[in-house]
C-alpha cells in the first residue's frame, strides 16, 4: 500500500507528545495528535523542571508564560534531631543560562504546550485512542478509536508513540520494558502549617522510613512523600493525621497537615527499552523509560527525547536529510534512558532509610 494522510501521527498528548507535535508543526510537518483520554489530566505529577528543559521552553518561546507559575529551588535541607542542615545547590558550573531547578506544576506546562501546538495548527484530538497499527515500506497504517467507538483507519509516514507507561506503540512493537519494580511510596499534596524554608526540598527521617517535602509555588502547599508506603490514599483524613504525626515527630515540633487535595500510593518501576525506534515507529518519554520520581527526571527526559527527534524527523520529511539521520535518535537517547535508571536508582538508595539499622539515618550520605 502506498500514500499517506499525514506526515506524523503522534499518539499521546502528555508533555512529551505535546512537545513533539508543537515542534513538528512549527517546522511545517503535517501532524495529527491523538489522545485516548477524554480531557487533559488534572492530577498532580511532575513539579521540577531542570536547566535543559528550561532552555527548551525558552527556545519554544513559552518560558515567559510558564515562569510566573513557578518558583526556584535553591537548597536541599536534611533534618536531623529537629535541626535543619542546608545543602545549597550549586549549578553554577553548568553551561546554561538557567543554572537552577524550577518548580512548576506539570498541569501548567501541559496547558502552555497545548497553546503552543494550537498556535502552530495542531489541536489535540481527545477521546481518540491508537488501537493498533502495522508498518510497511512507505508508511504506518493505524487504527484509531473515536469517542463513540467508531474506528478510523489512517496512514502516516511515521508514528511517534508518546503514549505513556502503558504504551500501545511500545507493546505492539514488541519492545520490552526491562528492569524491576522498586519501592512502594505514599505521596500527597496538601497545605502544611510549617516554618521550614520554602525554597528547599526537605528530607526528614522517621522511624522505618524517610519523609520528603517539596514546595509548590502556591503559598503553604507542599508535596509530601513517605517512603514507608503506609496509609490509605482513599482516606484523606487518615493521610492528613498520619503525615501530621510523622512530620511533628521528625521536626520535633507540632506540624499540622491539612486534608490532601490529592493522594496516591505507587510502586516505582525502574525500567527502560533497549531500542526507541523500529522502522517508521518511535517511542519517547514514559513509553520508553519509567523510573523513580525522586530526582524529578521523567517529564524532563521525555521532553528532551522529543526535542532530539523532532528536528530530525522534520529534516527527513522535508527531504533535507537522509532517513539514516533518524538512527541517531535511538543511538543518542537509549543510553540516556539507561543512565537514568542508574542515577535515579542511586538517588533512591540515598533517600531511603537503612531499615536494617532502624535508627533513622540515611543509607548513604547525600551527594
Ligand atoms: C507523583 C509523580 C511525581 C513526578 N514528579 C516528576 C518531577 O518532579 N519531574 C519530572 O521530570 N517528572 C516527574 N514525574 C514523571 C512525569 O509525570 C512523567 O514522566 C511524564 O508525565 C511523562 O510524560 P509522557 O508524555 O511521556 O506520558 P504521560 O504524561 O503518561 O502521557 C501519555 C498520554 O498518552 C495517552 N495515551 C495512552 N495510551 C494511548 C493510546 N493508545 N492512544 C492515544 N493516547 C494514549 C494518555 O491518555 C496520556 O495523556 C512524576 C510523576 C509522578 C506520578
Amino acid at each position: 500500500m502506498t500514500g499517506y494522510d499525514v506526515d506524523v501521527l503522534v499518539a499521546g498528548a502528555g508533555p512529551v507528545g505535546l512537545t513533539a507535535a508543537a515542534l513538528l508543526a512549527r517546522s511545517g510537518v503535517s501532524v495529527r495528535l491523538v489522545d485516548a483520554a477524554a480531557a487533559p489530566a488534572t492530577t498532580s505529577r511532575a513539579l521540577g523542571s531542570h536547566a535543559r528543559s528550561l532552555e527548551i521552553y525558552d527556545q519554544l518561546g513559552i518560558l515567559g508564560e510558564i515562569a510566573p507559575h513557578g518558583t526556584r529551588i535553591n537548597t536541599f535541607v536534611m533534618h536531623r534531631g529537629g535541626h535543619p542542615n542546608r545543602l545549597d545547590f550549586d549549578f553554577g558550573g553548568l553551561p546554561t543560562r538557567f543554572p537552577y531547578m524550577f518548580n512548576v506544576d506539570q498541569v501548567i506546562i501541559e496547558r502552555v504546550l497545548r497553546g503552543q501546538g494550537a498556535a502552530a495548527g495542531v489541536a489535540v484530538e481527545w477521546n481518540t485512542g491508537l488501537d493498533s497499527f502495522r508498518q510497511d515500506e512507505d508508511a504506518v497504517t493505524a487504527v484509531l478509536r473515536g469517542p463513540d467507538g467508531t474506528e478510523e483507519t489512517m496512514r502516516a509516514r511515521y508514528l511517534w508513540g508518546c503514549d505513556g507507561g502503558h504504551s500501545t506503540v511500545r507493546k505492539t512493537l514488541g519492545l520490552p520494558l526491562t528492569g524491576e519494580p522498586a519501592h512502594t511510596w505514599l505521596i500527597a499534596d496538601a497545605l502544611v502549617h510549617t516554618d521550614v524554608d520554602i525554597d528547599g526540598v526537605h528530607w526528614l527521617f522517621a522511624r522505618g522510613g524517610t519523609l520528603m517535602l517539596f514546595p509548590f509555588p502556591e503559598p503553604g502547599k507542599w508535596r509530601l512523600l513517605d517512603t514507608t508506603g503506609e496509609g490509605q490514599p482513599d482516606d484523606p483524613e487518615q493521610i492528613a493525621r498520619q503525615f501530621s504525626a510523622k512530620l511533628s515527630r521528625a521536626l520535633g515540633r507540632d506540624t499540622v497537615v491539612e486534608r490532601p487535595s490529592w493522594a496516591s500510593k505507587f510502586t516505582i518501576q525502574q525500567r527502560a527499552v533497549p531500542a526507541m525506534r523500529l522502522g517508521r515507529c518511535f517511542v519517547s518519554g514514559d513509553a520508553a523509560h519509567v523510573h523513580s520520581p525522586a530526582s524529578g527526571q521523567g517529564l524532563n527526559t521525555g521532553i528532551q527525547d522529543a526535542y532530539n527527534l523532532a528536528w530530525k524527523l522534520a529534516m527527513v520529511v522535508h527531504g533535507h536529510a537522509d532517513a539514516r539521520l533518524l538512527d541517531t535518535y535511538d543511538a543518542e537517547r537509549v543510553p540516556i534512558g539507561q543512565a537514568l535508571l542508574a542515577s535515579t536508582g542511586e538517588v533512591m538508595d540515598t533517600i531511603m532509610v537503612d531499615k536494617a539499622d532502624g535508627t533513622g539515618g540515611p543509607a548513604h550520605s547525600p551527594r
